[in-house]
C-alpha cells in the first residue's frame, strides 16, 4: 500500500514508550485506523502539534506489516477553545469516544467524519447549549449509521395525523391511540418531532440552524439519549 495522504481527526491518543504515541485516526475513505507516531512527544518533533486529541489535518500514512505509521502531519484546526474551555473539552470528548465506539478499519466513514467535524467546531467555536449540541449529533449520527427512525407517519397504523409518541420499542413516532398502549414511549410536542425531521433530513452544515425551547430541548436529550443507548446497547452519559 504504501504512503497514503488522507485528510483525519485524531480521535483518541496514548502515550507509547518514552516519545511516541499511538493514535486513533478517522479518515474518510480508510474509516477508523490505529497510527503509531514516531518520536511525536520529542520537543521538536513535527508531529507534535498534529496527533493531538481532536486535532483535524492532513496525514500522510505509510502502512508497514498491519500497521500504520504517521510519517508526516500538518494540522488544519486544533479546535483551540476546547482547551480553554472544560465543558467544552468535556462534551467533545463524549462525541470522540462515541464516534470512535461506532466506527471500524476499511469502512467509508465520510459522513461520520463530517458530522464529527460540524458538531466539534460548533463546540468549539459558538455559544450554543452544548446539551442542545450533544442531542443533535446523536439523533444525526444514528440516522448516518442504520438507526434512522420512522418519522413520518405512526409505525404501527400508518397514519400521519395525530403523532404524538417516541417508541423506543419499535424506532419512532407513533399516534395518540398507538402511542397510549406502548408503555415505554415517551409523549412529544410537534416541535419536537419538527426538530427530529429537520435534524434526519437538512443539509450537513445546516443540522445545527435551529434553535428550541428549553422544554422542547429537554424532550430531545431524553429521546436521543435512550435512543442511542438502546441501538448501541450501551450506557453513554
Ligand atoms: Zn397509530
Amino acid at each position: 500500500m504504501g504512503v497514503v495522504k488522507t485528510k483525519g481527526i485524531i480521535l483518541a491518543q496514548n502515550n507509547m514508550g518514552d516519545y511516541d504515541k499511538m493514535c486513533t485516526l478517522l479518515t474518510p475513505d480508510l474509516g477508523k485506523i490505529g497510527c503509531s507516531a514516531k518520536g511525536a512527544r520529542k520537543p521538536k518533533s513535527t508531529l507534535m502539534a498534529g496527533t493531538q486529541f481532536l486535532c483535524f489535518g492532513d496525514f500522510l500514512i505509510y502502512k508497514g506489516a498491519g500497521t500504520y505509521h504517521i510519517n508526516s502531519c500538518e494540522p488544519i484546526e486544533i479546535f483551540y477553545n476546547l482547551r480553554l474551555d472544560l465543558d467544552k473539552l468535556t462534551y467533545a470528548s463524549k462525541i470522540a469516544k462515541i464516534v470512535n465506539d461506532v466506527t471500524d478499519e476499511n469502512q467509508n466513514t465520510y459522513r461520520v467524519l463530517q458530522l464529527t467535524l460540524n458538531t466539534i467546531y460548533m463546540i468549539s467555536e459558538s455559544s450554543k447549549d452544548l446539551e442542545f449540541i450533544f442531542s443533535i449529533f446523536k439523533i444525526r449520527l444514528l440516522s448516518i449509521i442504520g438507526f434512522r427512525p420512522v418519522i413520518e407517519n405512526c409505525l404501527r397504523c400508518k397514519t400521519k395525523e395525530n403523532l404524538r409518541y417516541f417508541s423506543f420499542i419499535d424506532n419512532g413516532l407513533k399516534c395518540e391511540s398507538c402511542g397510549k398502549i406502548d408503555k415505554g414511549a415517551l409523549k412529544i410536542s410537534d416541535t419536537t418531532i419538527k426538530a427530529l425531521r429537520y435534524i434526519i433530513y437538512s443539509d450537513p452544515k445546516k443540522i445545527f440552524s435551529f434553535e428550541l425551547s428549553e422544554e422542547n430541548k429537554k424532550e430531545l436529550q431524553i429521546i436521543s439519549k435512550i435512543y442511542l443507548n438502546q441501538c448501541l446497547d450501551k450506557e453513554y452519559i
